[in-house]
């Protein structure tokens, strides 16, 4: 019997498969999703392009080379989103208790679903209900752990699905690569295989001082993955985490500029924060309390994103819509909510890798000498 019982879902080669469903002319095909500027990577690929070493994160310059043939797309976030919270809707609907991991991944916590073999078959029903609704394929896991799940979908990829029986952890993990892992990087991989650590089987056998001792605290935990142990806490509600800043003016303000500035300043602050923490927001609010202390909030659904620039305008335009013009505001401030860890590539994309370096540099300087060492123009009154 199961103590625990853990299902991870993952859509297989998200961003492709919802480009096939607008184009079935790409299925079967190599198609890489990145872009089409001179230093665009790799955001994601399908299987067909992973054949001939197409990988992420790589320059699209050399993935061009090493599949000539395949179809080069820049990548919709609008439309990934969409069919990310379809998705997120219908295991909602069905799941008691669920964790949103990533904009293509999910844990769900079947444990205390009658017997193991009665969760198995209602996670099939699930995978199959997502499949036929949205028309995109996933994979999923089956375990007592949310790591020993995610590693199984990875081995169960693409359109699979794998049960790891209590007990067999170890069994299931044992001659697998150390790199698929999740927590061994390129480092830690490159360090392990110079001791002659290929195989988890290996690391888990390996003694824990001498990983301690070589990686400190990350010596602990991936000895312990290794050995096919870790947590089965869900992260729920992830859909209600959400960062907000506000500002109380000394005299209440009707001036458009100076309001718009404020606003400017909160959402630099929060997509600083937002991007610090390594997550996307997919929502946004804004408040306002007036001179007579009303206090109203709007609230706006946004594509998943962590760039000022998109940020801005979308507080802008809500701002536009809901300000009660030449009414004196008291308190002015911003919510981002719907907050979801980005997966790296997300922010990869053609048109927004200037920008996001650009964003990575400011906060760099940030980091350095304080939030307050840079400013965009329009916060100091420079332009509109
Ligand atoms: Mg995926």
């Amino acid at each position: 019997m199961f103590d625990r019982a853990i299902l991870h879902m993952d859509l297989d080669s998200f961003f492709v498969s919802v480009e096939r469903l607008r184009r079935p002319d790409l299925q079967g095909r190599p198609v890489i999703i990145g872009g089409h500027g001179a230093r665009a990577v790799v955001a994601s690929c399908s299987y067909e392009a992973r054949m001939y070493g197409v990988r992420s994160a790589m320059p699209v310059s050399r993935a061009r080379q090493r599949c000539p043939q395949a179809v080069v797309l820049a990548g919709d976030l609008q439309a990934y989103s969409f069919f990310s919270r379809w998705v997120c809707r219908i295991i909602k609907e069905e799941a008691p208790l669920y964790e949103r991991a990533s904009i293509d991944e999910f844990y769900l916590d079947l444990s205390g679903m009658d017997r193991y073999i009665g969760c198995w078959k209602w996670a099939s029903a699930l995978r199959r209900r997502i499949q036929e609704e949205t028309g995109l394929p996933l994979s999923m896991g089956l375990a007592a752990n949310k790591l020993v799940a995610k590693v199984a979908t990875g081995e169960a990829k693409p359109h699979g699905a794998l049960m790891i029986e209590p007990g067999r952890e170890r069994f299931f993990l044992a001659p697998l690569a150390i790199e698929k892992i999740p927590g061994i990087g390129c480092k830690t991989a490159e360090k392990l295989h110079h001791l002659g650590v290929k195989r988890v089987a290996q690391l888990a056998a390996y003694p824990l001082e001498e990983l301690e001792a070589l990686f400190g605290k990350h010596g602990l935990s991936i000895w312990r993955k290794a050995r096919g142990l870790g947590s089965s806490t869900l992260e729920p509600h992830s859909e209600r985490k959400s960062i907000s800043s506000e500002h109380t003016f000394d005299v209440d303000v009707a001036d458009r500029g100076i309001l718009h500035r404020e606003l400017t300043r909160l959402v630099g602050k929060l997509g600083y924060l937002l991007r610090k923490k390594g997550m996307l927001a997919s929502s946004l609010a804004l408040k306002f309390r007036y001179a007579d202390f009303t206090t109203l909030s709007h609230q706006q659904k946004i594509p998943y994103t962590a760039r000022d620039e998109l940020l801005l305008a979308y507080a802008r335009g809500l701002f536009e819509r809901h300000y009660k013009a030449c009414r004196p505001l008291r308190l002015v401030g911003c919510r981002l909510a719907g907050l979801l860890r980005a997966s790296e590539p997300l922010q990869l994309f053609d048109d927004q890798q200037r920008e996001m370096k650009l964003l990575s540099g400011l906060d760099e300087i940030r980091d350095k000498f304080g939030r307050h060492a840079v400013r965009r123009a329009s916060e100091l009154g420079l332009s509109s």
